[in-house]
């Protein structure tokens, strides 16, 4: 009886530090938004924040976790990941990467026009802030199925739109990321339905060009 008490009590001893090293492998921890879930609305509402957020983005990156658990991977910086990887890892390490990107060029109070270099960029190579937005607009919305709708920079600093399925990130085309549009319909059905038009109009409201300034200039 004594023997065996000793003997558990070891065994927990065994085990209790094996459990702390399983939870610190946890590597990736999702972001808190950097505005509350209702800052947006009414263009987002706090519903679909509160999933898209807590729900679709924080599953990817627990799923994430799993997966990179015991591979390569697992001592890896997110974003080579998303360069290099392929398969489950790659789409849930570019889903993490996509909607920290996505929610953080969002504000409440955003600036509303593009100004700068990021300014003289879009007129060289949209001839207009308006053009620019009339083509990725037409890249959102007709794009087929889930995606991501992106602006980006080449290493010229001429800017281009691409539109992406799935958790496409234009990372892998050696191409800067300078803003998106998430047009998997998680992001807009439970405010708009099928109206992705509609929804893509709306956050529009919600861009803060700063953002979008700061990393043009910091490419
Ligand atoms: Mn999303």
């Amino acid at each position: 009886m004594f023997v065996s008490m000793i003997a558990t009590l070891f065994l927990s001893l065994l085990i209790i530090p094996t459990m702390t090293t399983t939870d610190t492998t946890t590597r990736f921890v999702p972001r808190d938004l950097p505005y509350a879930y209702d800052a947006l609305a009414p263009h987002v509402s706090e519903e679909t924040m509160r999933y898209h957020h807590d729900k679709h983005y924080a599953g990817y990156v627990a799923k994430l976790n799993e997966l990179v658990l015991d591979t390569p991977y697992a001592g890896q910086p997110l974003e080579d990941i998303v360069v290099s990887a392929d398969g489950p890892i790659y789409n849930n390490a570019a889903q993490m990467w996509n909607h920290e990107f996505f929610f953080d060029q969002l504000s409440p109070e955003p600036q509303t026009r593009p100004e700068g270099p990021l300014l003289a960029a879009i007129e060289r190579s949209f001839g207009s802030v308006e053009n620019l937005k009339a083509q990725l607009d037409k890249a959102a919305v007709g794009l087929f199925g889930s995606g991501w709708a992106w602006l980006v920079a080449d290493k010229q600093g001429d800017l281009s739109i691409v539109a992406e399925p799935n958790a496409g990130n234009p990372l892998r085309r050696g191409l800067v990321p300078l803003l998106c549009f998430d047009v998997w319909e998680h992001a807009y059905y439970i405010d708009y339905r099928n109206r992705r038009a509609d929804a893509v109009a709306a956050l529009w409201n919600c861009i803060d060009w700063g953002a979008v300034e700061r990393r043009y200039e910091q490419r």
